[in-house]
């Protein structure tokens, strides 16, 4: 194209002003203002004239561009966010916001953020109260701690614990435990950034008892212990257990840290896998602070719980990072309705959607499969070949690392569109459908799912 008819075609563009002349647009500018309509229309014309002059085509007519407008004006005013229904075999997702919350957390996040609560306030008293009391209560009841406090995850949890017992002195570290946890938690780091200084012990595959002895000195300032929770050291292996740890601890006059990340409150049921330790198991058996999230086995908000000896968290709490790492109103009222929850253990698993799952009857699992399988021969019409078959799921959120819990699944076939196909196909849904390809098979893993319709296809779906 040569500058003259590059010029000629910029030219017959029409002004921001003409273009909301138009009646499509003057209709859309009453309902969401002749400023953002002007602010569409402006970067749609701005796209074209770059378009032009890097040499694209003439460009749409003039008759085309208040339906760009509108396209432009519907992708900033609708919601980012979407509901996407886990189809992952994946219970507790990272991408996708972990854990579900109970409904009786729902609730106290709608009272929370629908009117001004007593958050920091004595309700009897009126008097100025701590806004993690009430969440410090259940916790102590619950896992037999002394007290507890309230970041915003675990991440946080373990830098204002290290922070405030070790600035400046040494954390004893196994080899086998220096841990990274997918989005850019890397304890060595972590350690790193709460001002310690890393004293790695023993071997990738073996720790003892007398790497930590040895590593001891005057400037160590407590021992740590990491959930190695994504993965497991497996074959000529050997850690120090807890047990050990503690009463290493207490004879050289160290606290003992144990980040355990899923943080599980309750041993659960679920065949074929090793429990995770708990909170409880972890203080009894000697740490002195356990730190762990509030949104994977717990079942809870995003937050980061801290739990042990009375005088050591009195002193995370008045390191002045608590105020900048602290939770907010909606966090707490959800982590505490979900964790009142647990003080029933006999309804606790069926009202807490993360533990419903992962303790969900596979033939249960089978049923809401096969009704989902119907519903989508149906839907997707007989281009696609749709079957039940056994599949895996796994906790995730770095709990039980490699436990595989047997599950099932829709697989969805198509004549001849590949399986990243359908997996696209069913992302752009809405409510988007997140399934996964498994050797070159698109699969929806019915564990996470209830209701055999959130898998069929709704929405603007491109086929
Ligand atoms: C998940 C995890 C973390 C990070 O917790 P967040 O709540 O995601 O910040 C840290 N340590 C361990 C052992 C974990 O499993």
């Amino acid at each position: 194209m040569d500058n003259d008819f590059k010029n000629r075609i910029l030219r017959e563009l029409p002004s921001v002003d003409e273009l909301l002349r138009e009646p499509a647009l003057k209709e859309a500018a009453s309902s969401h203002s002749t400023a953002l309509v002007a602010e569409a229309a402006r970067s749609v014309l701005e796209a074209l004239r770059g378009a032009i002059l890097a040499g694209g085509k003439a460009g749409p007519s003039r008759e085309a561009l208040p339906a760009l407008v509108l396209d432009e004006l519907e992708k900033a005013v609708s919601p980012g966010v979407v509901r996407v229904i886990n189809a992952t075999g994946t219970v507790l997702h990272t991408n996708i916001g972990r854990a579900i919350l109970p409904q009786e957390a729902i609730e106290a996040v709608i009272l929370a953020a629908s009117g001004n609560i007593n958050l920091e306030m004595d309700i009897c008293t009126g008097e100025r109260g701590q806004r993690d009391e009430r969440v410090e209560g259940l916790v102590t009841r619950l896992t037999g701690a002394e007290a507890a406090c309230v970041v915003n995850n675990n991440a946080a949890a373990v830098l204002i614990t290290l922070n405030t017992l070790a600035e400046g002195r040494e954390v004893v570290v196994s080899r086998g435990e220096l841990i990274e946890i997918g989005g850019s938690f890397r304890l060595p780091e972590i350690i790193g950034k709460s001002g310690c200084v890393l004293k790695e012990v023993g071997t990738t595959n073996r720790t003892h008892e007398r790497d930590y002895e040895d590593a001891i000195t005057e400037d160590t300032a407590l021992l740590f212990k990491a959930h190695t929770s994504n993965y497991k050291v497996v074959g000529f292996t050997a850690s120090v257990e807890l047990k050990k740890l503690a009463s290493i601890g207490a004879r050289r006059g160290l606290p003992v840290v144990e980040d355990l990340g899923s943080g599980s409150l309750m041993s659960l049921p679920v065949e074929g896998l090793a429990s995770e330790p708990t909170v409880a198991q972890s203080l009894s058996s000697g740490a002195s602070i356990v730190t762990f999230s509030g949104d994977k086995l717990l079942g809870g908000p995003q937050a980061g719980i801290i739990a042990g000896r009375r005088g050591l968290v009195d002193r995370i709490r008045k390191n002045p990072l608590k105020r900048a790492l602290r939770a907010d109103k909606l966090t707490l009222s959800a982590l505490e309705a979900t964790l009142r929850l647990y003080l029933n253990k006999d309804t606790a698993t069926e009202k807490i959607p993360a533990l419903r799952f992962l303790t969900r009857p596979l033939k249960e699992i089978e049923d809401t499969a096969l009704k989902a399988a119907a519903l989508l021969r149906e839907a997707l019409g007989p281009e696609y070949a749709v079957g039940v078959e056994d599949a895996e799921s796994v906790a995730g959120g770095g709990s039980m690392p490699g436990h595989i819990i047997p599950s099932k699944a829709v697989s969805v076939v198509h004549g001849s569109k590949g399986p990243e196909k359908v997996f696209r196909m069913f992302l752009s849904c809405r409510p988007s459908i997140l399934g996964r390809v498994k050797n070159e098979r698109f699969l929806l893993d019915m564990r996470t799912v209830l209701d055999p319709t959130d898998v069929v296809p709704h929405g603007a779906c491109a086929h």
